[in-house]
């Protein structure tokens, strides 16, 4: 969830090291902090905040030394503290380290130090990784050894950077993600080749249970066994470019505004993927599809699509609930599994769970080189661009590109979506959006809202609920619009406000239905419709579309309204407190 970055080379550490850090700060930003290492002495400026925060107060940038590591923390053990910030130093003061991921026996191990005269001055579980290596170097005097020792104690997902005294940068990788960058002056590791992007495109992936040492201008991996392994050298053309902000103030801003051409590429970019996909699905017997947050809303619109255009029985699961659901999953099951990063554990772990009952996994992620990519049969990637962004926007339209794709090829002719005619009808939105601003403004003060959609609008209101609670934070709450009457209508009142995703489809009168339920409440009644009536307090026009893809178009109004939401409100939208984008624990 944290990034962690590391170099070894000729040039400066620090301002590099920094810059990543910003780079990467979408995964995590609770604390900052840099380690370097000159005339075998290691420097420590961390502190609370983001990195420019961090930055500000104790210039962890203007750090002399040419080789370092650095890290922003999304805490998962120890308060968000500067104590509890990495990197964090071993006993000696001669060993530094970032750490992602968690070490489950962290307990068992910090007593079995403590035992060996080591103290402890922070509550993370990282500080006990430090001292181990710190014990298996004195005993070893050898940094692969250490490393090795190290890893063989640990239990849990992690990923670590760490500094010797000898100017040894090493590194080790196990489920979470860790890449190695080349650049002209040195070596780089990072979580996300965003961390080096501005020094190189060329990157080694580093596999689970593979260690990294890094000095004077050579490099070794081996293996947790110590057996010598050998990568290809990749280069990443990738549109990483487009992890600047550009004109926009927010990268959330500039993804909501990139996707009538986001969606483009991805529709471009699927199609022999798709194909293959939709001979897997059409041929399984038992059809399942997952995902978390987001990426599980566009399941659910994905269940939607399947079973009516394909005409397919498929059951559509949370990741996280995965291991406690009731299925029939064998080899000759199918599971469509979800996640933007590809690094989700909740994903991970139910695709794994699925793969283990012989069932064959099709991945649609972002991150075609990541973890759930490589244990998939099949992978679709969305070919979006990266989201720096934490809450999904593009993202979650892409998904539901390749999602409506597959749904058209397995349909007979009865959905042939025209992609083109969309992504003009998302840009008429975009064009709507000082009314969508304006209507923000007149929100800001509210605590509940609720957004009711029947039929696949209904997922679209749960996404946008999510997005509502992630970026604004005011509870939002999804109603499926044949439901008011079966409880949530005892909460409206006229103090409250109803969102209606109401476009001319077949959900239609049964939404007016609601809308003049909750009238009749005294409630207000905000219409995302391409039809006016009366009954609206407030209405955000729809361009008109072809009754089955509204929910790709309805979905950038409640982007817009959650993004001007969190402004309204002094919230930073790329930034959701608590929040981090890849949700690699469980
Ligand atoms: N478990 C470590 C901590 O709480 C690392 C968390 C992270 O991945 O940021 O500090």
């Amino acid at each position: 969830m944290c990034s962690i970055i590391g170099y070894e080379g000729r040039g400066e550490a620090a301002p590099l090291l920094v810059k990543g850090l910003q780079r990467m700060e979408y995964r995590g930003y609770d604390s900052a902090g840099v380690a370097i290492l000159s005339q075998r002495e290691i420097s420590v400026r961390k502190g609370v905040g983001k990195v420019s925060e961090v930055n500000a107060l104790v210039h962890m940038d203007e750090l002399r030394g040419e080789v370092g590591i650095g890290h922003t923390r999304w805490a998962t053990h120890g308060g968000v503290t500067e104590a509890n910030a990495h990197p964090h130093l071993s006993n000696s003061g001669q060993i530094a380290l970032v750490h992602n991921g968690i070490v489950t026996n962290y307990i068992e191990l910090r007593e079995e130090l403590r035992s060996k005269g080591f103290s402890f001055n922070s509550q993370t579980d990282t500080e006990v990784i430090v001292n181990l290596l710190q014990l298996n170097f004195e005993e070893t005097r050898d940094v692969k050894t250490a490393m090795m020792r190290t890893v063989a104690t640990l239990k849990g997902n992690y990923s670590f950077a760490a500094v010797f005294p000898d100017g040894t940068l090493a590194a080790a990788r196990f489920h979470e993600p860790l890449i190695v960058g080349i650049s002209r002056d040195g070596y780089l590791v990072a979580s996300d080749i965003l961390g080096f992007v501005e020094q190189t495109d060329k990157v080694i992936y580093l596999d689970n249970r593979e260690i990294i040492t890094m000095k004077d201008g050579g490099q070794v991996i081996c293996d947790f066994d110590g057996k010598p392994v050998r990568h290809e050298l990749i280069r990443v053309s990738n549109e990483i470019a487009d992890a600047d902000k550009g004109e926009y103030v927010h990268y959330t801003l500039k993804e909501i505004f990139e996707q009538p051409a986001s969606i483009l590429r991805t529709a471009e970019k699927i199609a022999p993927e798709v194909a293959r996909a939709a001979e897997m699905i059409e041929s399984a017997k038992n059809l399942y599809i997952t995902g978390s947050g987001s990426s599980f809303h566009a399941a659910l619109v994905g269940k939607y699509l399947l079973s009516k255009f394909g005409g397919l029985n498929i059951e559509a699961i949370m990741a996280s609930e995965a291991e406690f659901s009731p299925h029939h999953l064998d080899s000759e099951s199918v599971m469509i599994a979800i996640s933007q990063s590809g690094e989700t554990a909740d994903v991970l772990e139910a695709a794994n769970w699925a793969k283990e009952k012989g069932a064959r996994i099709i991945s649609i992620v972002n991150k075609t080189s990541s973890s759930l990519a490589q244990m998939s049969s099949l992978t679709i990637g969305l070919g979006c661009g990266p989201e720096i962004g934490v809450a999904a926007t593009k993202s979650f339209t892409s998904q539901l590109v390749v999602l409506y794709t597959i749904a058209g090829l397995l349909s007979g002719g009865t959905l042939s979506p025209r992609f083109d005619n969309l992504s003009r009808q998302m840009s008429e939105v975009l064009d709507n959006q000082t009314k969508i601003k304006a209507l923000a403004e007149k929100l800001t003060g509210l605590s509940d809202i609720y957004i009711l959609g029947m039929g696949a609008n209904y997922s679209i209101a749960s996404e946008a609920a999510l997005k509502i609670k992630e970026l604004a934070y005011v509870h939002a709450e999804a109603l499926p619009g044949g439901e008011l009457k079966h409880g949530p209508l005892a909460l409206l009142d006229s103090n409250s406000y109803v969102v209606f995703l109401n476009p001319s489809d077949s959900t239609y009168s049964n939404v007016m239905t609601s809308a003049h339920e909750v009238k009749a409440r005294g409630a207000k009644i905000i219409g995302i419709s391409n039809r006016p009536s009366e009954i609206y307090d407030y209405w955000i026009n729809l361009p008109s579309t072809e009754a089955e893809m509204f929910p790709l178009v309805e979905m950038i109004p409640m982007q817009l309204l959650a993004y001007y939401l969190a402004i309204h409100r002094n919230a930073n939208p790329d930034y959701p407190r608590n929040l981090a984008k890849s949700v690699t624990v469980k």
